[in-house]
């Protein structure tokens, strides 16, 4: 039953794209009366009766009966059907894994949060990434041909639209996305974690702005657009490399092969080599055994901050400085409505963001930056778990 809307889709039959937009517009605003639905989409009550009936019978929308609305009276209401088809999304970290099951109506059903994983450029780590999916996938008690997409979010250079990721799991000439789609039996869609996270964000968290940027500071920094209510990838889908941006004169070389990265200034891996840095020059920390092991990660300079290390304090505020200098030419760019601080590093919470804050006060235009929020992501670490489900069930109806 539910198959065949989709292929309809991909002929791009009229039809299937005015079902698709219904849909979006019950994603959009909730669940609608046919008046309602035809004034947002500007086309006839009797078309929508009848696109309505047909998505009925196809599975995907409800008849929820007669509701009582503003004006008194008790049209009968419309919307999506909760359980005509479901979605994972996989938020791939450093050393774990997120992963969790959304419905048709985006309500997380399940959610398995740091599963061990260690994500390295090597047939061993895309084993194990497809074993957690897998084993996830196994213990789900839903109509397994009701799974229509698995998103996977991947730092670094990805390529959306075919499937290709550049920074890992790049084997052979077989694009990612394709080689875990044969291996797991599903469509499977890949995407840049910081991109999913700004998706997230703005299908989860946020009261219609259109305009939004995501910072992800974790190990390493990364930016996700919405522009115009639109998630921007640019020609390749390499937008948004905010990380790479050669920002200072320093003469440290970036993982990505250049000097001067902000990501070499301002990130979870600045930290790190600061710290030690400052270790080694006598400063005290509770994470100096940590650092003599070599094992220190990110949750532990988090826990360190919140637990009042001076140095780890001071650490952070001063990346949130060195960040929020160029947030600010952000601002003088884009002049978003939203700017929000997400990734590993954000859940110190306002010992990042005052001085970012402060910053951007400091750099950018105020008639500018007056427009603009500044705030840490209300999704917490769940972001880019939730970004992969929405953008999972985007990509289903083609909407992004
Ligand atoms: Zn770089």
């Amino acid at each position: 039953m539910i198959k065949s809307f989709i292929s309809e889709l991909e002929t791009g039959n009229k039809n299937a794209l005015y079902k698709k937009n219904i849909l979006h517009t019950f994603i959009n605003l909730g669940d609608l009366s046919i008046s309602d639905i035809a004034k947002e989409m500007d086309m006839s009550v009797p078309t929508i009766t009848k696109l309505i009936g047909e998505l009925i019978e196809e599975g995907y929308v409800f008849d929820f009966g007669k509701q009582e609305t503003s004006g008194g009276r008790r049209p009968n209401v419309y919307g999506l059907n909760p359980e005509a088809c479901y979605f994972v999304g996989v938020d791939i970290r450093r050393f774990r894994i997120n992963i969790a099951l959304t419905n048709f109506k985006g309500e997380l059903i399940k959610v398995k949060r740091d599963m061990p994983f260690f994500l390295e450029h090597t047939p061993k780590s895309l084993d194990q990434l497809c074993q957690i999916i897998s084993s996830f996938i196994d213990k789900l008690t839903i109509p397994k041909d009701r799974l229509m997409n698995i998103a996977i979010n991947i730092s670094g250079r990805v390529n959306s639209a075919s499937g290709y990721s550049y920074s890992f799991f790049y084997f052979d000439e077989k694009p990612m996305a394709q080689t875990i789609e044969e291996r797991l039996g599903y469509t499977v869609s890949i995407d840049n974690d910081s991109r999913s996270m700004a998706y997230g964000e703005y299908m989860c968290a946020t009261s219609g702005e259109k305009h939004l940027l995501f910072v992800n500071v974790s190990w390493g920094l990364g930016l996700g657009m919405i522009i115009d209510g639109q998630l921007y990838y640019g020609k390749s889908g390499f937008s948004g490399e905010f990380g790479h941006y050669h920002a200072e004169d320093n003469e440290i070389i970036c993982h990505c092969g250049k000097k001067g990265c902000l990501e070499t200034e301002a990130s979870g891996q600045a930290i790190h080599r600061m710290m030690k840095e400052k270790i080694e020059h006598g400063s005290s920390t509770i994470l100096a055994p940590k650092f003599q092991e070599d094992t220190v990660t990110m949750e532990d300079i988090v826990a360190a901050t919140l637990h009042d290390d001076v140095l780890a304090i001071e650490m952070v505020e001063h990346v949130g400085a060195t960040l929020g200098k160029h947030i600010a030419g952000l601002i003088n760019l884009f002049n978003p409505e939203l700017v929000v601080i997400g990734g590993g590093l954000s859940m110190v919470g306002d010992y990042l963001l005052l001085p970012i804050r402060s910053a951007i006060r400091k750099y950018s235009l105020n008639l500018v930056n007056k427009d603009t929020i500044v705030r840490i992501t209300k999704l917490g670490d769940d972001v880019g778990v939730m970004g992969a489900c929405m953008l999972a069930r985007s990509k289903m109806l083609k909407l992004v």
